[in-house]
C-alpha cells in the first residue's frame, strides 16, 4: 500500500497545487503516494454551502460548525491514518515528526479557514493539531501541502539516492553543512580546497565540522539538545 493523504478542505482546488510538479508530482504520477481531496462544503446544511457561523461569545471572524465539519470527518474511510488538524496551536511539525508519519499509511488532513473550526469537534474526534510554526496563515491548506510534501520525499523511490536523505538537516539534530558545485571559481571565490581534495575522511571532517559550527551560531536550541544527547550517549559507555 501507497502513502494516501486524505485532505479535508473548503478549497480543494487548491489541490494538487505545488504537490502535482517537480519530486511529489512525478512520484504522485507514478503511484508512489496518492491524494484524495473532500470538499467541506459538500456537508454543508443549508443551501447557501455556508461551513461557518459567527463565533459565540462574539467577537470578529467566523468559526467552522462542529456538524459540518464532523459530517466531512465521518464520510472519510479512517484505515488507520491518522487524524490531523493543521493548527498554529498544534505541536511543531519536525523533521522526527514527519519521518514518523511517513513510515504509516497516510494521514487524513483537515484544513481550517477563517478564525478556525469549534473546538467540540477537535476534542470529539480526537484531532491531532499540528503547526508548521509559529505564524498564521490563512488557511490550513498551505500547511497541509508543507506537511505532506515533507512526508513524500521521504517516502521509497521518491528522492534519487537515499544517502542525500540521511545526511540532510535536521536527521541527526544538525544542520546541514553548505554545498557547492561548478564553476571552481565563480567571482573570484573559489571552492573550499578541501572539497576537491579527493581525500573522502578529510571532507568528512570538515563537513561535520560545518555542520556543527553552522548549528551552533544559528540554532543553540538544537546545538542544546545536541549536546545533551551526545553527554548521554557518552555516559552509557
Ligand atoms: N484564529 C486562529 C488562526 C486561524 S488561521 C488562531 O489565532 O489560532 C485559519 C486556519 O489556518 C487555521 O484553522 C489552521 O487550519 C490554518 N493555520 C494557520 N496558521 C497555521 C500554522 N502555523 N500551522 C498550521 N495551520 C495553520
Amino acid at each position: 500500500m501507497t502513502w494516501s493523504a486524505t485532505v479535508l478542505t473548503i478549497q480543494p482546488e487548491m489541490f494538487p497545487g505545488p504537490l502535482g510538479l517537480s519530486l511529489c508530482g512525478k512520484a504522485l504520477a507514478q503511484g508512489l503516494w496518492s491524494l484524495e481531496t473532500l470538499d467541506i462544503r459538500a456537508h454543508s446544511t443549508n443551501r447557501h454551502g455556508s461551513v461557518d457561523d459567527t463565533p459565540a461569545g462574539g467577537g470578529p471572524g467566523m468559526v467552522m460548525r462542529a456538524d459540518i465539519v464532523a459530517a466531512a470527518i465521518d464520510s472519510v474511510d479512517r484505515r488507520h491514518r491518522p487524524l490531523i488538524l493543521l493548527s498554529p496551536r498544534g505541536q511543531r511539525l519536525t523533521q522526527s515528526r514527519a519521518r514518523h508519519l511517513a513510515q504509516g499509511s497516510g494521514a487524513i488532513l483537515v484544513c481550517g479557514r477563517f478564525e478556525g473550526i469549534d473546538q467540540r469537534v477537535i476534542e470529539a474526534r480526537a484531532l491531532e493539531e499540528i503547526s508548521i510554526g509559529d505564524y498564521v496563515l490563512s488557511g490550513g491548506e498551505l500547511a497541509a501541502m508543507t506537511l505532506i510534501d515533507a512526508v513524500v520525499r521521504l517516502q521509497p523511490g521518491v528522492v534519487g539516492a537515499d544517502a542525500s536523505l540521511d545526511e540532510e538537516s535536521f536527521e541527526h539534530g544538525l544542520l546541514e553543512y553548505p554545498h557547492y558545485t561548478r564553476p571552481q571559481v565563480w567571482e573570484g571565490h573559489e571552492i573550499p580546497a578541501i572539497l576537491t581534495s579527493g581525500h573522502h575522511q578529510k571532507v568528512r571532517d570538515w563537513r561535520h565540522a560545518q555542520s556543527l559550527e553552522l548549528t551552533k551560531s544559528r540554532r543553540p536550541d538544537l546545538w542544546d539538545a545536541y549536546q545533551r544527547r551526545a553527554a548521554g550517549a557518552a555516559t552509557k559507555h
